[in-house]
């Protein structure tokens, strides 16, 4: 059976080995702290719409046509959250779409992928899930929408970059040369390039939570700045002298055998 990775569950374990533990071999929930995500969901449907309904015969789509792509997603919104959507819109159209000669044709948008990799007897499955791919000059642009208020560079950027760098390559045969994030309330726009460090990053970490994988105690707990915002600080001991035990709604550790060699 492979096991399932993704940037998220990368992410978790780079920082520390055993949050990653409770939270996804013992099914232990994190607390969000994030609102809904119901804003969100709809503007990147709209742009989805956008991309994948325009007639490319046309040059660019005018205003009008962000609009209607809008409306169709707008009935479970409340009032201001309809007006805050639309702004969002109105500005991607008025920087990345309005000064354009022609829209070109993404090679995808709002797409699952996967892709595998195998560590020595360990076959792992990599999902994700991309807003917009675009061909560039020597390789490809994946495009992030952000809704969010705070325009700032997201901690797990390094290891999506060379995540999506093993997971487009199997699924397109080419290299990505770069990773943009379009802040859509403020219109930013923050791009990343791919650099070899990036790649080699990606499966080191692979490597390691294949080892975690096979011994027990390789899930240490690895103190920082993250301890603060934890939700399984009770149960580490790094921060409590007596931890409390794991609620009797935890998982199983895993057997083993669940991890099939090839
Ligand atoms: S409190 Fe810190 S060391 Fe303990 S599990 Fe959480 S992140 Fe890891």
């Amino acid at each position: 059976m492979a096991y399932p990775i993704s940037a998220t569950r990368l992410k978790l374990y780079k920082s520390c080995p055993q949050s990653y533990y409770f939270r996804y071999e013992r099914g232990l929930k994190e607390q969000s702290a994030f609102g809904s995500p119901a804003l969100g969901k709809a503007v990147h449907a709209a742009l989805k719409d956008v991309y994948e309904q325009w007639n490319y015969a046309y040059p660019i789509p005018n205003l009008e046509w962000f609009s209607q792509c809008w409306q169709s997603h707008t009935v479970d919104l409340k009032a201001n959250q309809v007006d805050d959507g639309w702004r969002m819109l109105q500005k991607y159209y008025e920087r990345y779409v309005e000064p354009l000669p022609m829209l070109r044709k993404p090679l995808g948008v709002e797409k699952s992928i996967k892709g595998s990799f195998r560590v020595g007897y360990y076959e792992f499955v990599i999902r994700g899930q991309y807003d917009r791919l675009d061909y560039v000059e020597d390789g490809l642009e994946l495009i992030d929408y952000k809704t969010t208020k705070l325009v700032s560079p997201p901690d797990a950027v390094d290891i999506q970059l060379g995540l999506y760098d093993l997971l487009l390559k199997q699924t397109y045969q080419q290299a990505l040369h770069k990773l943009s994030l379009i802040y859509l309330r403020t219109g930013e726009k923050v791009t990343y390039e791919v650099t070899p460090e990036h790649r080699k990053e990606s499966k080191r970490l692979i490597e390691k939570l294949a080892v975690s994988l096979q011994k027990e105690d390789e899930w240490r707990p690895k103190k920082g700045e993250q301890c603060a915002r934890c939700s399984y600080a009770r149960y580490c001991s790094e921060m409590e002298e007596v931890p409390e035990p794991l609620p009797v709604t935890a998982r199983k550790p895993k057997e083993m055998q669940l991890l099939l060699p090839f």
